[in-house]
């Protein structure tokens, strides 16, 4: 057995998982295989209690209107819990749908505004008759990372307080079409509009989102591999 383990959340991961999200799930486990790390996932749905301390990594994919709704209610019912979470620097990562649910609202198919949990400052609106569809390429200065990916949303992201960018972008429309960043990064909550899925398309990323659980959980006992 392993001496470093994670323990993963699929936040509504049977509900949300448009254009293969649950790819995500799949490539943190393989790299946590490589990197000798044993990796115990688990789904949390509707209904079902989120325990803020049971995890070391969230992921929470992207869904089309009609499951969206049903989470979004839903997901009000765990608001302290998962911002717990997060303000703790729990790691996160959300897509889509679920970076839009985190904010403070987005605007439903019918253009109803419905509420988020409001644990990242950002909000997000909706366009007529338009969707933000196509191959996105964007780069991370801090990390001095580009990431690959594919967007599809009807919503446009408008962040907020301590927010930063997950990259500026070199193709494509990202959050909103207007200021030339795509997604956001809180604390240790990266939000992206990235399908594709992420993680399968930029391995540098799904490592870097391991790494820091690791050296929340094991500190200098776990060191990051140089390659894999
Ligand atoms: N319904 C939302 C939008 O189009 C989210 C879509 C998704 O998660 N792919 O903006």
């Amino acid at each position: 057995m392993s001496q470093f383990s994670l323990s993963v959340c699929h936040l509504y991961g049977n509900l949300l998982n448009t254009y293969g999200d649950n790819g995500n799930m799949l490539m943190l486990q393989y790299c946590a295989k490589k990197m000798g790390v044993q990796f115990d996932s688990e789904i949390v749905s509707i209904y079902e209690p989120f325990d803020p301390k049971k995890y070391d990594i969230v992921f929470f994919g992207g869904g089309q209107d009609y499951e969206q709704m049903i989470v979004s209610k839903d997901i009000l019912t765990k608001k302290s819990e998962l911002t717990e979470y997060i303000e703790q620097e729990g790691v996160m990562l959300a897509i889509c749908g679920g970076y839009q649910m985190l904010g403070h609202y987005y605007i439903g198919a019918n253009g109803e505004k419905i509420p988020g949990i409001g644990a990242l400052d950002h909000y997000t609106l909706s366009q007529d008759n338009h969707r933000f569809i196509g191959d996105i390429v964007i780069y991370n200065e801090t990390f001095d990372e580009k990431y690959y990916g594919f967007e599809n949303h009807n919503g446009r992201t408008f962040t907020g307080n301590d927010e930063k960018p997950l990259g500026k972008i070199i193709q494509g429309n990202g959050n909103n079409g207007e200021d030339g960043y795509e997604g956001v990064i809180y604390k240790n909550t990266f939000c992206s509009y990235f399908h594709g899925p992420i993680l399968a398309r930029n391995q540098n990323l799904a490592i870097r989102l391991l790494t820091i659980a690791l050296k929340q959980k094991y500190g200098d006992a776990f060191t990051p591999p140089n390659s894999l």
